[in-house]
């Protein structure tokens, strides 16, 4: 599970852009997004040995990247080829059409794809198709490489792709989990987990491969087709294996067992080895340096089950793991207190670690759009035997925060005290929210033994909304908890202000992040849903949010905050429930009811008012990079670490390190097509 960023409290806006070392965050706007250049201050202090480390480990996370991209769209691949090879041609196009091409461009790099990461929704090319031919023509005199299937001429490829590029009701949806009466969430979802599946064909069908295949129906038949050596991305997959054999030498014994086991898992493929490589994951909680490689998160598959490709690499952020690190040590303390049925608490805590880390690279699923918390394994049975790592990615939430612009807070606080409140704890809390969320929340909590582990099964698309439900009334009660301050976690003095903060900042993120759904009244994503279903619960059950309004403008103003407490609790109680039973008719009334649509003039009203600030709805990070250098007898010497401050030049970049795999894999995908 990963935490993705609350948008109220954080963004980047030009005037907050320097920090003391006027270095700036900002490279610039693209649309609705923000792109921000990523800082690993700590990466000089490594050693030369972890350096390297995270050197192979970072070319293992670039070489994955193409993979997304597939699974995302199955037209991805050869779009993106089109776009780049138009690039070095931008100069000489007409104003007007520089910059719809320029603007979809890294627009498509950003989202992996035309599909916003927030809405799920399609994006168009904003020129005429007269436009995009004229410069694929010039492209072609140019001698660059386009995606032409065998025999195609230009004008054929184009024909063929102008329909992606200009049709918004062309493939629409990337997953649609909530698609209307009488659809089908797979067939209206138009990612390239599934072709040619729906629901009702998998009925009684046993996949061997739950996380790590594409489901095909082929002449009548479901085949399985692996992520694995020999199977689907076996180019990438045989080049990320390679890094992974380089970086191990390096590797501390338990990383390199890790390491061992996720080459085993990436040969066969296997739900076992898949399992072992998971168990040596969690089992290596000393080592300075990590990764996260493979097929992870399921929030893009509208079933929850099929895993999308990620690649990350971290290093530990000492000062700040100390705090995160006392919440992990006391976690059978929560568990004892869990506001649930007794049924439900784990007797025994197993290995909660958590970490607050320095990322250097994130590619794939989390980048360059990235998460700000990551609890894993998801395997709900190794949670349970074997525990969970969690991370915190600080070097993201000081970029978030660096960034924060005081006019945005103010637009949607109601009065000067909650301004105050969310200037001086807001960062804090949030912080501390999100180390609950990931180290205490995810990791917590038993399911009923009839569920074999899988709640995700019994849940469905519902499965992904209330586990971040579930987490995040987890952090919303015990940041509360007077035993905050026993940890010295908070200072006694400002507890209520902590709080008050956090809940203020959780009531206004339900307004605020409607921005974020330009089109339509409902909403996608799963964090989304999950915050805008808790504050709506809260507020038809409780008093502990109103409504309120003055002079047109809506706000959310919270009461007290004891009231706002135990209304948590009761939520909780009933969302663990949901989960442990796997009750899905009740998961499924809660987020309709509550989380999934809004009132489409509220949404204008909100997205007015952020007009008038200029504030990006998302953010998309550009990565440091890492230069080898040699001495003269060719050893390696140091690894330097750089910020390109240049989003193009690290896309091209990354495309061209697995440009001899996406050959082959356009090959493959053209004689699918
Ligand atoms: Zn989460």
């Amino acid at each position: 599970m990963d935490s993705r960023q609350r948008p109220a409290e954080s963004r980047p806006e030009a005037e907050h852009l320097v920090d003391a070392e006027t270095r700036t965050y900002l490279v610039e706007r693209v649309g609705e997004a923000a792109v921000v250049q990523l800082y690993a201050d700590g990466f000089g202090a490594l050693g030369l040995r972890e350096k390297v480390l995270v050197w192979h480990l970072g070319q293992a996370a670039i070489a994955g990247r193409d993979i997304y991209f597939d699974q995302r769209y199955a037209h991805n691949l050869d779009m993106r080829e089109l776009l780049e090879a138009l690039l070095p041609g931008w100069p000489a196009l007409a104003d007007g059409d520089r910059e719809a091409i320029v603007r979809y461009t890294k627009l498509f790099w950003i989202n992996t794809g035309p599909y916003n990461n927030l809405t799920a929704q399609k994006f168009v090319l904003e020129c005429g198709p007269g436009a995009l031919a004229a410069a694929a023509r010039d492209a072609a005199a140019r001698g660059a490489r386009l995606p032409l299937r065998p025999g195609e001429s230009v004008d054929g490829m184009l024909a063929r792709l102008a329909p992606l590029f200009f049709d918004r009701s062309v493939d629409p949806t990337v997953t649609s989990k909530t698609p209307g009466e009488g659809r089908d969430i797979l067939t209206a979802s138009v990612n390239n987990l599934y072709s040619g599946v729906a629901m009702a064909d998998l009925d009684g069908f046993e996949e061997t491969y739950p996380l790590n295949s594409r489901l095909v129906k082929r002449g009548g038949t479901l085949v399985e087709e692996v992520y694995r050596a020999g199977g689907r991305y076996a180019p990438y997959i045989d080049r990320i294996c390679m890094h992974l054999d380089a970086a191990m030498p390096y590797a501390s014994p338990s990383m390199a067992r890790a390491l061992q086991a996720l080459v085993r898992f990436y040969r066969t493929g296997s739900n076992d080895d898949r399992r072992a490589y998971d168990i040596a994951w969690v089992a290596d909680r000393d080592s300075p340096v990590d990764t996260i490689n493979g097929f992870v998160e399921i929030y893009m598959d509208a079933r929850g089950r099929k895993g999308a490709w990620e690649g990350l690499v971290y290093y530990l952020h000492p000062d700040k793991t100390a705090a995160i690190a006392r919440i992990a040590e006391h976690a059978q303390w929560f568990e004892d207190r869990m506001p649930w049925d007794p049924r439900y608490r784990k007797p025994r805590v197993t290995g909660v670690t958590a970490r607050a880390i320095e990322v250097v690279i994130e590619t794939g699923d989390s980048g360059p759009v990235t998460p700000i918390g990551i609890n894993l394994p998801n395997d709900q049975e190794i949670r349970e035997l074997h525990g969970s790592k969690s991370v915190s990615l600080s070097n993201v939430l000081e970029a978030y925060e660096k960034s924060t612009p005081r006019s945005f807070r103010a637009e949607f606080s109601w009065d000067d005290d909650e301004i105050e409140r969310a200037t001086h704890w807001g960062a804090y809390a949030s912080e501390l929210t999100t180390n609950l969320h990931e180290v205490i929340g995810h990791g917590s909590g038993l399911v009923s033994e009839s569920l074999k582990g899988m709640p995700e099964a019994a849940l469905k698309e519902q499965f992904s909304a209330i586990e971040e439900s579930r987490a995040d009334l987890v952090a919303l009660y015990f940041i509360a908890d007077p035993y905050m301050v026993e940890l010295a976690l908070i200072g006694g003095q400002d507890h209520e202000g902590v709080v008050r903060a956090e809940y203020e900042s959780y009531a206004r993120n339900a307004l605020v992040q409607l921005r974020r759904v330009r089109e339509g009244s409902q909403i996608e994503e799963d964090h989304m849903r999950n915050r805008q279903m808790i504050v709506h619960w809260l507020m038809a059950h409780t008093d502990a949010i109103a409504m309120a309004r003055r002079e047109g403008k809506t706000y959310y103003r919270v009461g007290s905050l004891a009231v706002f407490r135990a209304g948590v609790a009761r939520l909780l109680a009933e969302v663990q429930r949901i989960k442990a039973e796997g009750d899905y008719d009740a998961a499924r009334s809660l987020m309709e009811t509550y989380g999934v649509h809004f009132d489409p003039a509220l949404r204008d009203e909100i997205v007015a008012r952020v007009e008038h600030l200029d504030v990006p709805s998302y953010t998309a990070f550009v990565m440091p990079r890492l230069e080898l250098v040699h001495d003269a007898a060719g050893s390696i010497v140091d690894v330097t670490i750089h910020y390109p401050r240049d989003l193009t030049a690290q896309m091209l970049e990354y495309a061209e390190a697995t440009r001899a795999e996406r050959l082959v894999m356009l090959r493959v995908i053209a004689e699918e097509q």
